[in-house]
């Protein structure tokens, strides 16, 4: 049909199997460090914070890992989710290129972290964990794994960002009602966040902190609670591939394939997961789509952090590994609205950007919320401000390919709904809101925050 604009599969066509890209990617993973004794970290270390089921998925080498039944029962509530071909945006802009999205936000809880909460759940609740800890920023994550802890019959208790917790009750409210127990962090549940509390009674927060939060009321419950992470780690990349998977299926639909893929990047997962499906087929299949990742300037891990060993949270208490860091300690500025304020990049995103497989820039919050406005405007979808940054890049392509008239094919992953985000919103609306850029050279600052950790023989 030539002017089609949705492009759905069947339940039947949902993934059975998630993509690993380590069976294919050309840079081995870094090892990965026990933040006490600085050892590389054993099986044993990672049990007291995840399942077995999870831990394998971490360290697999498995091209494909089978998505299990009681997962594929839950997918099926939103997947397979749409493609939509953005033509009313694309009118807009005049140009030739043609722009497609993914589109995740049709998830319940409103984003792609369902698909990484409902295994998550399903692979402790199969190992018997009884109860879960997590932290969450703006609650994205927290309103996924909550509702994914209900689904299985497990507890769930949640550290959310104090500011978020203050500003944003809404996602708290939404959390309570899958019931989870929700507390603002730096949390005075643990002896880190009362430490912070006792030092700064008003000490506003960061992931890295709720992070530290979570994985101490793990570590002290000898094994009764289990910790979950909602990006970042390798699993939970896997997880997410169940987006490209069907894009490319879908993409196929349309009769197309895309010259560039983009995604936001907070921790890395959704990028990933639209990604490196495509990046299996250019390294497989001879094909050359362009993948890039799209970053805040006021938190660009990739563009200005330094490759290197750090904690993934604040106390370090959390593993210690390899990645693009602006360093653990890392407080983004309370100006910044527009998400994705994690102080490093998942590793396996790391090393294939270190390895040039992967482009990255950094964009403005005051741009990204002028194009997720015309977005909604057009498409009629209000984007969650994090993937509007994915947005915005795909505006800059096709306002590249009007200029030379070429017929590029975009794909971007619209990572979720900003239904609770709309406070943002109205900042940006009242001409409230202010860019803020992270201070070039920063690599030897950033330095000396580190563990040291020299780089292993293998
Ligand atoms: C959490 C979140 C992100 C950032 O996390 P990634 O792991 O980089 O995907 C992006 N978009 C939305 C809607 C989110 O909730």
């Amino acid at each position: 049909m030539e002017d089609q604009t949705k492009y759905l599969l069947n339940e039947s066509d949902i993934p059975h199997f998630w993509y690993n890209i380590n069976a294919d990617s050309p840079v081995a993973p870094a090892p990965v460090f026990n933040p006490q004794t600085k050892q590389p970290i054993t099986p044993a270390d990672l049990l007291a914070l995840f399942p077995m089921g999870l831990i394998e998925q971490e360290v697999s080498q498995e091209r494909y890992i089978p998505i299990p039944e009681e997962v594929l029962e839950v997918y099926k509530l939103w997947r397979p989710t749409p493609l939509i071909r953005a033509r009313r945006l694309e009118q807009a802009l005049h140009t030739p290129a043609h722009i497609y999205f993914k589109y995740e936000g049709v998830s319940p809880s409103g984003s792609h972290k369902s698909n990484t909460a409902v295994p998550q759940a399903y692979f402790n609740k199969i190992a018997g964990t009884k109860a879960m800890t997590t932290e969450t920023g703006a609650g994205q994550w927290g309103s996924a794994l909550a509702m994914a802890c209900q689904f299985y019959g497990l507890d769930l208790e949640v550290y959310m960002v104090r500011v978020s917790y203050d500003q944003k009750p809404y996602r708290r409210y939404l959390m309570e009602t899958y019931g989870a127990s929700v507390f603002a962090s730096p949390s005075d549940q643990t002896s880190f966040g009362r430490k912070l509390l006792a030092e700064d009674p008003s000490n506003p927060g960061s992931l890295g902190i709720a992070i530290s939060d979570a994985v101490e009321q793990a570590a002290i419950s000898k094994g009764a609670k289990k910790y979950g992470l909602g990006s970042v780690l390798h699993h939970v990349l896997i997880h997410q591939s169940v987006i490209g998977e069907e894009a490319l299926k879908q993409m196929d639909l349309a009769g197309e394939y895309p010259d560039v893929v983009i995604g936001c990047v907070g921790g890395g997962s959704n990028f990933a997961g639209i990604a490196f499906p495509f990046l299996r087929e250019n390294l497989k299949s001879g094909q050359r789509a362009r993948l890039l990742a799209v970053e805040p300037t006021a938190t660009p891990s990739l563009t200005k952090g330094i490759y290197s060993y750090d904690f993934g949270d604040s106390a370090g208490m959390a593993p210690i590994v390899k990645m693009y860091t602006l360093g653990h300690d890392f407080m983004p500025p309370s100006i910044h609205a527009g998400g994705l304020r994690y102080h490093g990049m998942a590793p396996t995103l790391s090393a294939l950007y270190d390895a040039g497989l992967i482009e990255a820039i950094s964009v403005p919050q005051t741009r990204v919320f002028a194009a997720a406005v015309q977005f909604a405007r057009c498409e009629g979808i209000l984007p969650a401000p994090e993937s509007a940054h994915a947005i915005l890049a795909a505006m800059d392509e096709a306002e590249q390919a009007r200029k030379t008239g070429e017929k590029k094919v975009i794909l971007f992953n619209l990572s979720g709904h900003g239904h609770f985000d709309l406070t943002a919103y109205n900042r940006y609306l009242s001409g409230d809101m202010e860019d803020y850029s992270y201070p070039d050279n920063e690599g030897k600052e950033i330095s000396r925050h580190l563990p040291f950790m020299p780089e292993p023989a293998l």
